[in-house]
């Protein structure tokens, strides 16, 4: 693998249905481990917004199925082809380490290439009307239809390329048109998806992306005339906002995770253990279903405990250009110091903290707690960074689950067990949206629904296969024979 080089910084225009936008305003762009520039994007105004969505309103695309297909795959082939290119930015922009980043631009390939594949799929059904007494020769038809007016798109930084990728890639595959503003915290590498889109055919009326504080023009996105679905994915509560902003239309909310891993008296300790420090610490921790909570039995807590920390000291925590790093940045200075006063609070209420908590700037080290409180804010709230808290819960399975089940979240889970009688009364009673079974709760396929209840989310479920259905509207038609 390449050693990352240094980038040069972009200065950056908006997408605006093909026109590169400026507005005289800027946002700059900072490498959360060196300080320095990595490029500058436009804040842009309501005005700017407006006209986005206006164009793309005024466009209606012709593209067929299997033109669709071939945008679609190609895209997938030029993100394949530019991987390292697409990781130097993501790391510059992100401080995820170079191992995370090149994760970051491999995983794309599979959300494109799925969305083409299943873009030349018939999704039409059939239904037969002469089932009962009250039926008739005739026959229903489905198909499904494009949205009538536009898409907003909005996206939060820790997945740069891959959550935009969620609703670019489907909502393309379903001939739909969108305006898409990505988090001001990492935009570039946004915009270096559109230009691939781009280059790959897609018509520029298609997709626009524009950027800024949401402060100025966060609203415009959710309460533009012409936007008839608001995809959001990011924090509960500015997808709380969202929900009582946006009004009679479409909203599909994917917001954020406490997702707890469970390992119970018969798990193999050592899987479990590894499984705990992979799910909490990769991506810097900033997973919406990352590792969050550890709810272990007293009866191998002990032993358990001791594995977690010996697997969590030997990560590497550093510079995210060095490919040997395993742990990069968090987003932002203010982040980590936020994860290191949750810890002093824990400690404070009774936990011990074991490794780490020893912060640098934005360097926030995997930091290993035990004997935390199951209702402490380290764990009640979502901590997005690379923590590894255990929570020490009674031998009784009624209580794991209470306790599990104790927030206002409900994302994922990773189960470490292999009684039977433990696993159906997991998959049955944890308040989740997905349980995984010896695996870490974010593990998935890119085609795979996705996606959380209580707190963490709303409306259609992500993943290709979901999301492309979310992204249309289902006409039957009937015709006079049976
Ligand atoms: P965030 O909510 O702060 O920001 C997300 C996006 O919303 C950004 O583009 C931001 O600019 C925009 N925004 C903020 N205020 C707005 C407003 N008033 N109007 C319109 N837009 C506004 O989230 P973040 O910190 O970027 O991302 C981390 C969060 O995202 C975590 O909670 C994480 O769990 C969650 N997340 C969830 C999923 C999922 O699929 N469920 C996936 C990834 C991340």
């Amino acid at each position: 693998m390449n050693a990352p080089v240094k980038l040069e910084p972009r200065h950056e225009t908006m997408r605006i249905a093909g026109r590169l936008a400026d507005t005289g305003e800027t946002i700059e762009v900072r490498n959360p481990y060196s300080g320095e520039i990595v490029g500058t994007v436009p804040a842009a105004r309501p005005e700017h917004v407006r006209e986005a969505f206006a164009k793309a309103r005024a466009f209606r695309s012709a593209l067929s199925r299997f033109e669709r297909q071939r945008i679609l795959q190609r895209t997938a082939e030029l993100l394949r082809d530019r991987k390292e290119e697409f990781a130097r930015l993501i790391s510059a922009e992100t401080g995820l380490c170079w191992k995370d980043a090149l994760y970051e631009a491999s995983r794309a390939y599979d959300v494109w290439s799925f969305a083409g594949q299943l873009t030349i799929k018939d999704d039409g059904e059939a239904f037969a009307c002469d089932i009962s007494p009250n039926g008739k020769a005739r026959r229903i038809f489905t198909m499904r239809t494009p949205l009538l007016g536009v898409i907003s798109a909005i996206t939060p930084f820790n997945h740069p390329l891959n959550m935009v990728s969620h609703k670019l890639a489907p909502a393309i595959a379903t001939n739909n048109r969108l305006v898409l503003k990505p988090t001001e915290l990492t935009p570039l590498t946004a915009l270096a998806l559109a230009d691939v889109l781009y280059e790959a055919g897609l018509p520029p009326e298609m997709l626009s992306v524009v950027t800024g504080n949401p402060s100025t023009m966060g609203d415009a996105m959710i309460t533009d005339p012409d936007a008839d679905l608001i995809t959001f994915t990011g924090s509960v509560r500015v997808g709380k906002y969202i929900a009582d902003k946006a009004g009679y239309r479409r909203v599909v909310l994917e917001l954020g995770g406490n997702d707890p891993l469970i390992v119970m008296e018969d798990a193999d300790l050592d899987k479990a253990a590894e499984l705990a420090v992979q799910g909490a610490t990769k991506n810097s921790g900033q997973r919406c279903t990352a590792v969050k909570r550890i709810l272990v039995v007293e009866s191998v807590a002990d032993a358990f405990s001791a594995l977690v920390l010996d697997k969590a000291k030997k990560l590497k925590c550093g510079n995210p250009a060095d490919p040997e790093v395993d742990v990069g940045t968090v987003i932002n200075e203010r982040s980590a110091k936020l994860f290191e006063a949750r810890v002093i609070d824990a400690v404070a209420k009774g936990a011990r903290l074991l490794h780490g908590n020893d912060r640098q700037g934005a360097l926030y080290p995997p930091t290993v707690v035990d004997h935390v409180p199951y209702d402490c804010e380290l764990v009640r709230e979502e901590t997005f960074g690379p923590v590894i808290p255990m929570i020490r819960c009674p031998d009784d399975i009624g209580e794991v689950i209470r306790i599990s089940n104790s927030t206002a979240y409900g994302l994922s889970s990773g189960v470490c067990t292999n009684r039977l009688d433990h696993i159906t009364r997991f998959v049955t009673e944890l308040e989740v949206g997905t349980v995984n079974v010896w695996e870490v709760p974010g593990y998935r396929t890119e085609m795979s629904p996705f996606g959380g209840i209580k707190d963490s989310g709303l409306g259609e479920k992500e993943g290709v296969v979901e999301a492309m259905k979310g992204f249309t509207h289902v006409r039957t038609y009937s015709l006079p024979w049976p």
